[in-house]
């Protein structure tokens, strides 16, 4: 599915960038990249994501604005196709940050977000995934799998004329989950983060080690610190890799353009463009 990814991340790219053309906000840019990815059925974020282990699709996601440092977030939602914009409006019309499961379902459709049914986002290609999946593990711990999955949450980070930074994170989380488990894409600062200050990252990955590192966050002080956001992208997955033993990817931009792109995985689909290039690849960035 390597093209699928490529014209995935490229359409993604695309969104945000004409909104930036247009003079938009960052925010709006990840809200509408993000969007665009979540309805693309190659991805773990919207219709199309793995299966929790009773076959239903729970999505989380979380959208933070680097000039305000609001943010917005949904956890195990079950009937929001497109639960960034459920993140969005938390961020943009409500005083919390979090909503979870019935009570983020309540809220979005409180607030003009329409509800589907869970069946709606249930695609045969994970049905069968995780008919796999069962019958592979059924004699063995299925957390001793987690790494050898594969991970396709999906992210994107920006940078608007104003000079703000924005980043936004969504996933249907990893295959089999256990419901009601919760990764690291929707934690504040371990899937997401942004802080004008510092930096915008959104990352992917196998959630746990993820989170116990506050991943995002981490990424995002070692560029306040004065490190090229390419350096502390690439650190990042090293850091992942050596405390905890983690797998995952991280893109990562601060507030005067500069960016980073970084996996520990053999691939990692990414789209990055600026007013003089663009490029996309799904292997270590050149
Ligand atoms: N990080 C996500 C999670 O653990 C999975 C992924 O990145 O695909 O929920």
């Amino acid at each position: 599915m390597v093209e699928a990814h490529l014209n995935g991340v490229r359409h993604a790219m695309a969104a945000g960038w004409r909104v930036l053309e247009h003079g938009g906000t960052a925010l709006d840019a990840v809200e509408e990249a993000v969007v665009i990815m979540e309805d693309d059925e190659c991805f773990d974020a919207g219709r199309g994501s793995f299966l929790n282990r009773e076959g239903k699709v729970q999505l989380d996601a979380f959208i933070m604005d680097g000039a305000t440092l609001r943010g917005g977030g949904v956890g195990c939602v079950e009937r929001i196709a497109n639960p960034i914009r459920a993140a969005r409006k938390i961020l943009s019309e409500s005083p919390h940050v979090y909503f979870v499961a019935e009570g983020a379902e309540r809220f979005a459709e409180e607030h003009g977000i329409p509800l589907c049914r869970n069946e709606d986002l249930v695609i045969p290609r994970e049905i069968e995934r995780l008919r796999e999946f069962q019958k592979h593990t059924a004699e063995e711990k299925p957390e001793l799998f987690a790494p050898a999955i594969s991970h396709d949450t999906v992210g994107a980070i920006a940078l608007d004329r104003a000079g703000n930074i924005a980043a936004a994170t969504s996933t249907g989380g990893t295959l089999n989950k256990a419901p009601g488990r919760l990764g690291d894409s929707s934690l504040i600062g371990c899937g997401c983060y942004a802080d004008n200050q510092s930096a915008a990252a959104s990352t992917t990955g196998w959630g746990e080690p993820i989170m116990k590192l506050v991943l995002a966050k981490w990424a995002a002080d070692r560029v306040a610190a004065g490190n090229l956001p390419e350096w502390a992208a690439a650190e990042s997955m090293n850091y992942l890799k050596d405390r905890v033993n983690g797998h995952g990817g991280i893109i990562l931009l601060d507030a005067r353009g500069r960016f980073g792109i970084a996996h520990n995985t053999p691939r990692m689909a990414w789209a990055v463009k600026t007013p003089e290039k663009e490029d996309t690849g799904i292997n270590r960035p050149r």
